[in-house]
């Protein structure tokens, strides 16, 4: 960080507590992104705030865009890659301190965006509503799972959103999307992924179900993740976006890429469609590993592979 910019950060941090006074303990300075990637790599953020509100959100992107500090938003990390020279300016994470559930009438459930979906498939279970059993293991926040419209085992989040409140990052206003149509979802896209726009909280309706039907499908998937995925190993999950009418981890390992490795980045043995950081890999190493997949996958296969993991910071 240069000493105009190390200003300008200091500038922010005192604008924002003065209106937000208890935010100085979620604040953090140089953090290492490793700790906030499910990758495990990743250097530092210049700055990094885990937000509590909608109002601070919006807060922090106004003070940060007046004083021309770029911003990134994210969610549990389980999504990106994070360049080994960290990211410039400001990070916002909008996960554990913005995470409240809550049921509302018409077997309905609230959550805000941070509330992380192992917990909030956990919580319907507790009150024996179904539905939500394909998300259980899927490691992100409820945000970062409507903004890529996540999902697993035939379900995804289009089925049960059927609302949600947003802030648009450019007016700086709170609108809301007040039916499943208006989220635009398609295979891992949303209305949020084109737009400069942060999911604050989520609706989705649920059904009434049998307490154990929703146990033995949680524990069925957790079982089938186990056995078909490195989950021992870091790494952002699948890849890659399926192609259309193929399957990524099949075109790769018919590609004859299992186990090939970049420093220590590699092709999952367990699943080709996984990178895994199996000995303390570098971004860089995950990058030029994702590139040689994409190069051998199209010249095997003329199947241009697209990276589903976010490539974030400075390279
Ligand atoms: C072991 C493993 C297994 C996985 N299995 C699956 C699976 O089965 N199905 C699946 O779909 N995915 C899977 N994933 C990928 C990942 O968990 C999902 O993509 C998840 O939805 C990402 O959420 P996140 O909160 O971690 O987002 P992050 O990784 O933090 O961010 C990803 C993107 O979402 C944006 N974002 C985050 N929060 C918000 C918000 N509140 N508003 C707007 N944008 C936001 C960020 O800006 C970023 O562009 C897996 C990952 C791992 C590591």
């Amino acid at each position: 960080m240069s000493v105009m910019q190390a200003k300008q950060m200091s500038d922010f941090c005192t604008d924002f507590c003065r209106i937000f006074p208890d935010a100085k303990a979620r604040i953090r300075i140089d953090e290492p992104m490793s700790g906030h990637s499910t990758f495990k790599v990743g250097g530092k953020a210049d700055y990094l705030l885990s937000v509590a509100s909608g109002e601070e959100l919006a807060a922090a992107i106004k003070i940060a865009s007046e004083a021309g500090i770029p911003i990134t938003v994210l969610g549990n990390g389980s999504n990106i890659l994070v360049s080994d020279k960290g990211i410039r300016g400001l990070v916002l994470v909008i996960g554990k301190d913005m995470a409240s559930v809550s049921v509302e009438g018409d077997n309905i459930l609230k959550a805000e965006a941070g509330a992380l979906l192992s917990v909030v498939s956990k919580y319907a279970a507790s009150y024996d509503l179904a539905g939500m059993e394909f998300a259980s293991g899927i490691p992100g926040t409820v945000g970062g799972a409507v903004y890529m419209n996540a999902g697993a085992y035939g379900g995804c989040m289009e089925d049960i959103v059927i609302g949600s409140v947003g802030l648009d990052a450019d007016k700086l206003e709170v609108f809301e999307l007040k039916d499943t149509g208006s989220h635009k979802f398609g295979y891992r896209k949303s209305f949020f992924a084109g737009e400069n726009a942060f999911v604050l909280s989520v609706k989705m309706r649920l059904e009434i179900g049998d307490p154990d039907e929703i146990k033995a499908k949680m524990d069925e998937f957790t079982a089938r993740r186990r056995s078909s995925q490195p989950l021992e190993l870091p790494s952002a999950g699948s890849t890659f976006k399926r192609p259309e009418g193929f399957y990524a981890g099949r075109l790769i390992e018919d590609s004859g890429l299992k186990g090939y490795r970049v420093g220590g980045a590699c092709v999952s043995q367990k699943h080709a469609g996984f990178i895994v950081n199996d000995k303390g890999a570098t971004a860089t190493d995950i990058l030029a590993l994702i590139d040689h997949v994409k190069d051998t996958v199209y010249g095997r296969t003329g199947v241009m592979l697209e990276p589903e993991v976010r490539i974030l910071g400075e390279w």
